[in-house]
């Protein structure tokens, strides 16, 4: 066993704060990561205040997880000591069920061992990056290209695939006409790799606020919610619309806003229920879908992608003792665009 250090939540109503965990001896197939640094992510933020269900205190959160190979189990071959590596939502999976077997183990059927508060091999509960080291078998570790910033590279992992798979799944491109809803941590990432991929790009946030930047990070159009006439002027215009809300919002308005055969493709998180009205399906035969993050292959795509079109998040780093403020500000719509933290000071 290692005794690390690391910020968890005690409760689902107390701050976080620094304590040491436990991490698993390497096993054979496994990969030691130093971690340099790690993403907030709003679901870290449902997670810990348990309002996606009741979880296990002290619970460590965090997924966005980038840092170097400090050791390597006696059978791994994928990655080196030295190696610039990341660790996204999920630490492990069947392996054998049909959705494993065809490369979609995210949706393992049963279940993937998600990188916080799941249940691991070991019947221990799963603990995330919000830590010093961490310890994940190797096929489950990402490689991270030397050009893309590395403090930049840690929200790629959740924030950059859980964009990136819908928009190659729906076809974004050139051509196609893409609303993101939400320009937050997701959001913004939604914005920059639709652009990448050609496709024209629009803006939905709730106010004006943050339109030069939608703008600059590859925005064509922006347009604030709260102005009920943005739902008249773009009335069957989109061909795929990423809802990255966290709040439950009236998803009838936003799915009126879709032409032909347009899809509304669901990552947001909330725990309520979003009520469909049918009849808005019925015209233009809508529909209405969920996405959750990506697999592991598509992961690694979509970081070689970035690499390629030199695409990383905007980030604030912050030190390990601001991740409760830094919640505060998430939760108020108050990030450009994500919080990372500098793991070197949890030393
Ligand atoms: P975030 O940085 O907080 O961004 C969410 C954005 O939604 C905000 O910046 C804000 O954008 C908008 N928003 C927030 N409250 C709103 C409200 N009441 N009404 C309208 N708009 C509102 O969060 P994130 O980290 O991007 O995560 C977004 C959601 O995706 C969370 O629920 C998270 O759990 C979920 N998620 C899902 C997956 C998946 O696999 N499906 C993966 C990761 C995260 P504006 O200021 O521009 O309006
Ligand atoms: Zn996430
Ligand atoms: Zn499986």
């Amino acid at each position: 066993m290692l005794t690390v250090n690391a910020y968890a939540a005690p409760s689902a109503t107390d701050p976080l704060v620094k304590t040491t965990i436990e991490r698993r001896e390497l096993g054979t197939t496994d990969v030691l990561i130093d971690i340099k640094y790690a993403g907030i992510c709003h679901s870290d933020i449902h997670t810990v205040r348990g309002e996606w269900g009741p979880v296990q205190y002290p619970l460590v959160v965090g997924h966005e997880i980038v840092g170097i190979v400090s050791d390597v189990g006696s059978d791994v071959t994928l990655h080196q000591i030295g190696d610039r590596v990341g660790v996204g939502c999920m630490v492990n999976s069947c392996r054998e069920c049909e959705n494993c077997r065809a490369g979609a183990e995210q949706y393992c059927l049963n279940g993937n061992t998600g990188t916080y508060a799941s249940v691991d091999r070991d019947g221990t509960i799963t603990q995330g990056g919000y830590s010093t080291h961490v310890v994940v078998v190797e096929d489950f570790v990402l490689r991270v290209p030397e050009s893309i910033p590395f403090k930049a590279a840690a929200p790629l992992l959740c924030a950059g695939v859980t964009t990136y798979s819908p928009l190659v799944h729906w076809h974004a491109g050139p051509g196609k006409r893409v609303a993101v809803v939400g320009m937050g941590g997701l959001g913004h990432m939604a914005v920059k790799i639709a652009h990448a991929m050609g496709a024209e790009v629009t803006v939905l946030s709730q106010t004006l606020a943050k339109k030069e930047d939608g703008l600059r990070l590859g925005a064509d159009h922006y347009y604030a919610t709260s102005d009920e006439s943005t739902f008249t002027t773009l009335a069957n215009t989109f061909d795929l619309i990423i809802n990255t809300v966290s709040a439950k919002i009236d998803i009838n308005a936003y799915l009126s806003l879709l032409r032909l055969d347009g899809t509304v493709v669901n990552v947001g998180a909330p725990p309520e229920p979003l009520p469909v009205a049918v009849f808005t399906l019925f015209d233009n035969r809508r529909s209405f879908a969920g996405s959750g993050i990506g697999s592991i292959r598509e992961t690694q795509e979509m970081l070689d992608f970035c690499a390629e079109h030199g695409i990383a998040p905007e980030v604030e780093l912050i030190a390990a003792d601001y991740i409760n403020e830094a919640y505060e500000r998430v939760l108020a719509s108050d990030v450009r665009y994500r919080f990372v933290i500098d793991i070197a000071t949890l030393g």
